[in-house]
C-alpha cells in the first residue's frame, strides 16, 4: 500500500528535519528533538529522560556538529532499552524447567490478543513443545471462536467452555489438560475488557488463584498485548493493566503499519517491563523475538 507507505514519516526522517541547517546542538535543535520523540510516542517522561542524557553528553563531550547526534541519541535509546530488555534472543523458547509453563495473556480487544497467541503457538509448535490453548475470555462468543480458527489453524488443542462461563473455571480446566498431557507450553486467554477496573482485577485475581490449584506457581508469565498504533492509548492500557494484576512482559503488535514504533521505548522505560514480542502483520509468521538491537537499527532507518 503506497499511500500508507509515503503517509508515514520515520523517526529517522523527523530526526533529521529537526536538525537539518544545524551545526550546533543548541536549545533550538533539543526542543525540536523533544518534539520528534514525543510525536514518535515515546512519552513526556521518557523523552525528558533521553533529551537529560543528551544535553549532558553535549556538553561532556563538548559536541558541536550534529552529525553525531544521531548515534548519541541512538546509544542513549539503545542504553534506556537494555536496561529492562536484557536479552538479545532470537528464538521462541520457553523455560524448561517449568512443565507446562503458563503464560497468561491480558489485554482489550482489538490489540490483536488472539492473533498473537495464535502466532506464538505456532511459533512454539515450530520449535517442538507440545502447546495447549485455553479460552478464558468468555465474554465475547466471537473471542472463543476466533481462538478456535488459530487452534485449528496451528492445529494445537484448545480447552473451552461456552460464552459466559466462568473464566477461572476454563484456565482450570485448560491446566489439567494440559497436564495430563504433558504439555510444555499454555497459552491462556483472558478478560478483554477494562470497563470496570475492579472487575478486571478481582477475575484475574481469581483465574490465577484458580490455576496454582493445579499449577502451583502459576502463571509463569503474565503477557501484556498492547497495539503500537495507538500511542497514548497503549500507555493508558498499561497502566490499567498494570494496576490490576503483575505483568512480566510485553507484546507491542502492529509495528508494521505505523512509525510510531516509539511506544515500545516509552512504555518498557516506564513501566519497567521487558517487551518479549513484537507484532509485524497479519500473518502467521508475523511475530518476532524482541531484539533491542535490531529494533534500534530500524528505529534509525
Ligand atoms: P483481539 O480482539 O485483541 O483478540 O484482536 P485480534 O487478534 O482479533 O486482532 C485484531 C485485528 O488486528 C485483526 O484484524 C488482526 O489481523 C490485526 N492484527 C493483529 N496483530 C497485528 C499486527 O502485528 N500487525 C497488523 N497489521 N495487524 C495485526
Amino acid at each position: 500500500d503506497k499511500g500508507l507507505e509515503q503517509s508515514k514519516t520515520s523517526f529517522f526522517d523527523k530526526l533529521n528535519k529537526a536538525v537539518a541547517g544545524k551545526s550546533t546542538v543548541d536549545d533550538a535543535v533539543l526542543d525540536n528533538l523533544e518534539e520528534v520523540l514525543v510525536s514518535s510516542d515515546v512519552g513526556v517522561n521518557t523523552t525528558l529522560k533521553i533529551i537529560e542524557r543528551i544535553e549532558v553528553r553535549v556538553s561532556k563531550d563538548k559536541y558541536l556538529g550534529t552529525d553525531e547526534l544521531n548515534l548519541i541519541l541512538r546509544e542513549e535509546i539503545a542504553s534506556l532499552l537494555s536496561e529492562t530488555n536484557s536479552g538479545n534472543e532470537s528464538e521462541f523458547t520457553v523455560p524448561q524447567d517449568k512443565k507446562p509453563h503458563v503464560i497468561m495473556v491480558v489485554g482489550v480487544n482489538g490489540v490483536g490478543k488472539t492473533t498473537t497467541i495464535g502466532k506464538l503457538a505456532f511459533q512454539f509448535k515450530k520449535q517442538g513443545y507440545n502447546v495447549v490453548l485455553g479460552a478464558a475470555d468468555t465474554f465475547r462468543a466471537a473471542a472463543i471462536d476466533q481462538l478456535q480458527v488459530w487452534a485449528d489453524r496451528v492445529d494445537v488443542p484448545l480447552v473451552k467452555q461456552s460464552m459466559g462461563s466462568d473464566p477461572a473455571s476454563v484456565a482450570f480446566d485448560t491446566l489439567k489438560s494440559a497436564v495430563t498431557q504433558n504439555a510444555d507450553v499454555v497459552i491462556i486467554d483472558t478478560a478483554g475488557r477494562l470497563h470496570n477496573k475492579v472487575n478486571l482485577m478481582n477475575e484475574l485475581t481469581k483465574v490465577k488463584r484458580v490455576m496454582q490449584k493445579v499449577v502451583a506457581d502459576a502463571p509463569h508469565d503474565v503477557l501484556l498485548v498492547l497495539d503500537g498504533s495507538t500511542g497514548q492509548n497503549a500507555f493508558e492500557q498499561a497502566k490499567q493493566f498494570t494496576a490490576a494484576t503483575e505483568v512480566t512482559s510485553l507484546a507491542v503488535t502492529k509495528l508494521d503499519g505505523t512509525a510510531k514504533g516509539g511506544v515500545v521505548i516509552g512504555i518498557s522505560d516506564q513501566f519497567k517491563i521487558p517487551v518479549k514480542y513484537i507484532g509485524v502483520g497479519e500473518g502467521i509468521e508475523d511475530l518476532q523475538v524482541f531484539n533491542k538491537f535490531e529494533f534500534v537499527d530500524s528505529f534509525f532507518k
